[in-house]
């Protein structure tokens, strides 16, 4: 990025007309950790956000080789010739820790990586999960300034991150197999609640008859699930990403969805309800940054933790007295 740096009014103009490469240009500057580009991020998001838009977030979840990614394939294939343009991004919390990305990565989407209607874009790289999920949401308003009218969020299934996918997307579809346990597919009881659609995936030859049961009995464990505050019955279907069953009418539901939404105001709401959460968030990291970055906090902190580690104060105490100690300057 410093190589070449482009101006925030460049990248503006380039991502409303649709140009890739400084969309794919402006997301690296979101994903930059160079406190000088902050103000130019912030900048940028801000024109992104006043570009009005109608797109539908939609968070892919799934254990790995469940087939997420064959499935984005077709999916997105099929909206694409339907004319829309999609986005594809990840929120990869293995990314992280091993610095390589898994999800979102071009060569597990052959296909639709080379289709000038999609846009791929790997996991971001980040210390945190909270701070990889604030790039991808903030990924998600350039995408939608470039005018991509879908946008996917890919999440591997196994723990935290579809939280955060969740708090980002107005539908959240999780994939499933048939025949495999809960346990043995590591899906939480709790991501199972987040649904508003399971796809029971890999529904072809000697699996479909199994699938099929599957989709009986896991209509039946959702009924068991307190109603949706927006009044909408998650919905489960079987589908196959290679033979390309069950897709179209996933994307059915997705529109049922939507309408109904829309119509009761929920899909308004949930994004509003979503903003005033990232809001939040944002607020409680800015003042994390503001006090670790502070020298006398650090002193402050060094000495109660010695006396912690010294057993000579409670944490609960020391943590107290530190939060007395240097708020008092304030
Ligand atoms: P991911 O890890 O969830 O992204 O899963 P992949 O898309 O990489 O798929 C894992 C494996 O399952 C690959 O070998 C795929 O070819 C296979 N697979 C994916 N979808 C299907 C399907 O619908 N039917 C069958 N039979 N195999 C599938």
């Amino acid at each position: 990025l410093r190589k070449q740096e482009v101006g925030v009014e460049i990248l503006v103009d380039g991502i409303f007309k649709g140009d890739q490469a400084l969309l794919a240009k402006a997301i690296t500057l979101l994903e930059s950790s160079n406190p000088s580009h902050f103000e130019k991020a912030n900048t940028l998001i801000e024109r992104c956000l006043a570009k009005p838009n109608d797109s539908i977030r939609i968070g892919i979840t799934g254990v790995p080789g469940v087939g997420k990614s064959s499935f984005i394939e077709v999916f997105g294939k099929m909206l694409t010739s339907m004319g829309k343009k999609v986005a594809v991004l990840a929120v990869d919390p293995t990314s992280s820790l091993s610095k390589g990305s898994i999800l979102g990565d071009k060569t597990r989407m052959q296909t639709l990586s080379k289709d000038p209607k999609a846009f791929i874009r790997p996991s971001p790289s980040g210390s945190s999960l909270g701070g990889v999920a604030k790039k991808t949401r903030e990924s998600i308003i350039i995408c939608e300034a470039a005018g991509y009218d879908v946008i996917l969020v890919e999440t591997v299934g196994v723990g935290q991150s579809e939280i955060a996918v969740h708090s980002m997307v107005d539908f959240f579809l999780l994939l499933k197999l048939s025949g495999a346990g809960d346990e043995l597919q590591g899906i939480k009881r709790g991501i199972m609640e987040m649904a508003d659609a399971i796809a029971i995936n890999k529904a072809d030859g000697s699996n479909l008859e199994k699938a099929k049961l599957a989709v009986t009995e896991f209509s039946r464990a959702l009924h068991l699930y307190p109603p949706k505050e927006n009044g909408w019955i998650p919905k489960v279907m079987a589908c196959s990403a290679t033979e390309g069953t069950g897709i179209k009418e996933l994307w059915d539901i997705i529109q049922a969805f939507t309408e109904q939404n829309r119509a009761n105001s929920h899909f308004i709401r949930n994004r509003k309800k979503q903003n005033i959460n990232w809001f939040l968030q944002t607020v409680d990291e800015h003042i994390k940054h503001f006090f670790h970055q502070k020298s006398s906090f650090k002193k402050a902190q060094a000495k109660m933790l010695k006396q912690v580690e010294e057993s000579k104060i409670s944490p609960f105490y020391a943590a107290q007295v530190l939060i007395n100690e240097i708020t008092k300057e304030l």
